[in-house]
This record gives C-alpha cells, structure tokens and sequence, in this order.
C-alpha cells in the first residue's frame, strides 16, 4: 500500500467516525420517509440511512461537531476522489428526494423518542400543531397532542418494529379538528423512535354524515309513498269499498304513488352512478337548438293541460356540443317539467338557447312566469331532497331532480348550472355546457 492509498485509506476511516455521529439524526428521517411511502423495503432504508450519514459525512469533510476544532486536514490538497463525489452527489439527491415527500405530504408526520421528545417534524406539523410545539428536541409535540398520544408513544417503545396504535380524537385548537393519529415504532430500544403520523379527517367525517343524512332523508321519502300504498291496498282488499267509482279512485291513486316510487328510486340510482363515478356517459355531437326544441314539443300537451304557453324562443346556429343527449334531454324535461309545475294558470314557460363566445360555451335558459324561489332558498336548491317550502302544496315531487341535473351538467359535462328567480315574478334556470366539449371526440 503506497503513501497516498494510506492517506486515502485514513481518511475514510476518518469520515467512517465523523457518520458515526451523524446516524442519529439521519436515520429517523429516512425511516420516516420510508414509513410515508409505507411499503419501502427495510434494505432501502438502512441502506439509504447509512448512504445518507457517509455523505453527510463526507459534506462536512468527516468531521464531527467535537472533533471539528481539532481535527486536521489530511492533506493540504485533498486527494481527487470521483467515485465518492458520484456517490456523495447520488445521496444528496436522495436526501433532497425525502425531504421534498415528507415536507409535501398532506399529513402532519413526526418523529419523537420514548420521551416525546420531538426528533423531526414537518411543514404540515408545523402548520398543524404551531412551529413553537412543533420545535426538535423539545415535547411541545406530543405535549400539544391529547395525553393518550404520549401513552401510545411510550406503549410503543417497547414494542416490536412497525407495530401501529390509532387514536381518534380532536386537537386542542380553535376548531377543535377532528383527527386520526398513527403512533408506529419505528426503532427498538435503548433509544427507540415512533412515528407520529396526524391526518385530518374532517372531509372524511363530513361525507359520513352526509351519506348517513342521504339515508336517512332517502328512507323518510320512501316510507311517505309506501304508507299510503298500504293503506289504499288494505281498504281495498278488505272490500270496505263497495262503490266501484270509488275503487277506481283508490286503485288510480296506488298507479300514481307506486310511479312517483319508481321515479325516486331511478332518480336515487342514476345520482349514485354519477356521483360513484359509475355512469358511463354516451358522447355523441348534440345540437343543443334541436334538443330544446324536442323537448319542448315533447312538454306542450303537459303545459296546454295546465292552461300555460309554452314557446321556443331565441335558437342560436351553431349551438353544437359533444355531449351525451340522453342525460341533456333528462335535464331539460326535467327544467321543463319543474317550470310548468310551479307556474299557476295562464302564465308562460319558453325555452332559449345562446352561445355565450367569450366563456366558449352553450347556455340553455328554460325561463317562467311562475312562483320564483325566495333568496334563502337558492343555495340549497341543488341539493338532495330540498323543496321550497308551501311549494309541497303546489305539485308532487322528489327533492332529487336538481341535484340530478347538477350532477349531469357539472359531473358529466364540465358545465355549470344555475337559476336567477324573483318571488312573484319567476325564475330563469340555466345551464351553460362548455363549447370545448364540441372538440372532444364523439365515443
Ligand atoms: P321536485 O321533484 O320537488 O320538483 P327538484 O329537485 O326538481 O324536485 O326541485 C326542487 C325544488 O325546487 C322544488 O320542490 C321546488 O320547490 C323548487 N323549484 C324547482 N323548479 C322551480 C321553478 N321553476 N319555480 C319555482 N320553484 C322551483
């Protein structure tokens, strides 16, 4: 072995001690890392543990903090070493890698010791817990967290490797969040590590809700239809009703409430499709000027019957979209049909079709003179099972077919739906289909 090999050979050495010191603080952040990107193998993490020490290492010229006043350089010009640069630079990359995942993740990810006290935090736990809490080599963390956290902490330092406890609670903040917190050990005793892994679950808890709130309203909604079917059924099928008029009556009365049940049940079943994702649209190009049209011949016997005109009013060329005409179709009958319901006698629906060139879109207006909505109202008119209300007394109906055609314009079309209304006066509700879809291949 030649002067230089020796030199080159102790300086290794050198560097060997100098990562030696650095393994703490490098290890948890790498395990870590592999614990959000759940999965990694444990070779990876080691071997990106110690890669990472040996090039931090080398970055600070191996030298630990207490050695660094004493030591010395080996050689006034450092020998070239490419092999290591490569490698120093390949790690650094890595390094950057992690820390970039770990900085970006949504949840709130620490690393604390058996104590609680806080090893490493990220940006989101920063965010979440405040940077003061949040602060290395202090308990802020855990401190700042319900006390079962700590217990699970401590609970885990003693356990096997990747061994999880899950709490469900709310941070002492402002909003009180409502959370899901993690507690994994992430390294065994004598100086054991867990993870602490926060994430909000308020969206989570809010859609829960609202599913069973869905439930709730859809089931209070078909038991009113079912309860009147059985009652009619049992007065006839006792044969209390001698009066045949009167059985026809009844019977008639069963036809109707037996569709608007079948129309619920199809409305609650082609919402959830949309809103699963499970709706396949058919896109096809689709003159919205024709459609209108069609459907307002397809309303005028309805409309006549209510003694209301119903016209075709402005029909822009051009109002092409690739769209599918079927869902269309169902939003504008059911525009239609809401307009010709909720206008008394003698007044007037027309149906108008614009292109709006600056938003690059087609818009569709089905325009009364009927009852109008209250402002209050509008918000919530869109939304599942929402009927103005007095408007109950007026005509029948489900509550779900504007949510529907929210869910065909805006989920299925990209386009946007609305209404402007005075009480008293009428309404105007729109749907605007964005011209871009024209340009999308018919499937
Ligand atoms: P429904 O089957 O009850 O008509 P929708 O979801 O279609 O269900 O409409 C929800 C509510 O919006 C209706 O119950 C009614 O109160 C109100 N509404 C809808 N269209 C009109 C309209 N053209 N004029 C006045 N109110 C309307």
């Amino acid at each position: 072995m030649g002067p230089s090999e020796q030199d080159r050979s102790g300086d290794g050495a050198m560097r060997a001690a100098g990562a030696a010191w650095l393994l703490p603080a490098v290890v948890p952040v790498i395990a870590v890392a592999a614990i959000a990107l759940d999965g990694m193998p444990a070779w990876i993490v080691a071997a990106g543990a110690a890669a990472t020490a040996v090039a931090a290492a080398l970055a600070l010229g191996g030298r630990s903090p207490a050695s660094s006043a004493s030591a010395q350089p080996v050689s006034a010009a450092p020998a070239a070493d490419p092999a290591g640069d490569l490698l120093r630079r390949a790690i650094e990359v890595r390094c950057a890698e992690r820390t970039a995942i770990l900085e970006h993740l949504a949840d709130a990810v620490m690393l604390v010791d058996g104590h609680g006290e806080t090893r490493f935090a990220n940006a989101p736990a920063r965010d979440m817990l405040g940077a003061a809490a949040a602060t290395p080599g202090t308990r802020g963390a855990v401190e700042s967290l319900p006390p079962q956290v700590l217990r699970a902490v401590q609970g885990v330092a003693s356990s096997p490797l990747g061994e999880r406890r899950r709490i469900e609670c709310e941070l002492r903040n402002q909003d009180q969040t409502p959370v899901a917190i993690t507690v994994t050990a992430v390294r065994p005793e004598p100086d054991a590590l867990a993870a602490i892994v926060v994430r909000n679950v308020r969206a989570e808890r809010e859609a829960d809700r609202m599913k069973s709130e869905f439930v709730a309203k859809a089931s209070h909604e078909l038991r009113t239809p079912l309860s009147s079917l059985r009652a009619y059924a049992e007065l006839l099928a006792d044969g209390e009703v001698a009066d045949d008029a009167e059985r026809t009556r009844f019977a008639n009365v069963i036809l109707a409430e037996t569709a608007r049940l079948g129309a619920l049940v199809d409305r609650m079943l082609d919402i959830s499709r949309i809103e699963s994702g499970m709706a396949r649209a058919n896109f096809e190009s689709v003159d919205l000027s024709a459609l209108a049209e069609e459907c307002v011949d397809a309303q005028r016997v309805d409309a006549e019957r209510r003694g209301l005109a119903l016209s075709m009013g402005r029909r822009s060329a051009g109002a092409h979209a690739v769209a599918d005409r079927t869902l269309l179709r169902q939003v504008l009958l059911n525009l239609l049909s809401n307009a010709i319901k909720y206008t008394p006698e003698g007044g007037s629906v027309s149906v108008e079709v614009d292109l709006d060139n600056l938003a690059r879109s087609v818009v569709v207006s089905v325009r009364d003179t009927g009852l109008g909505i209250p402002p209050h109202a509008v918000p919530r008119l869109f939304g599942k099972f929402y009927r103005v209300e007095n408007h109950e007394k007026v005509a029948k109906g489900t509550g779900l077919g504007l949510n529907l055609c929210r869910n065909i314009v805006e989920a299925t079309h990209g386009g946007q739906i609305g209404v402007d209304s005075q009480v008293g006066v009428g309404s105007r509700f729109w749907f605007a289909i964005p011209l871009e879809q024209a340009g999308r291949k018919a499937a």
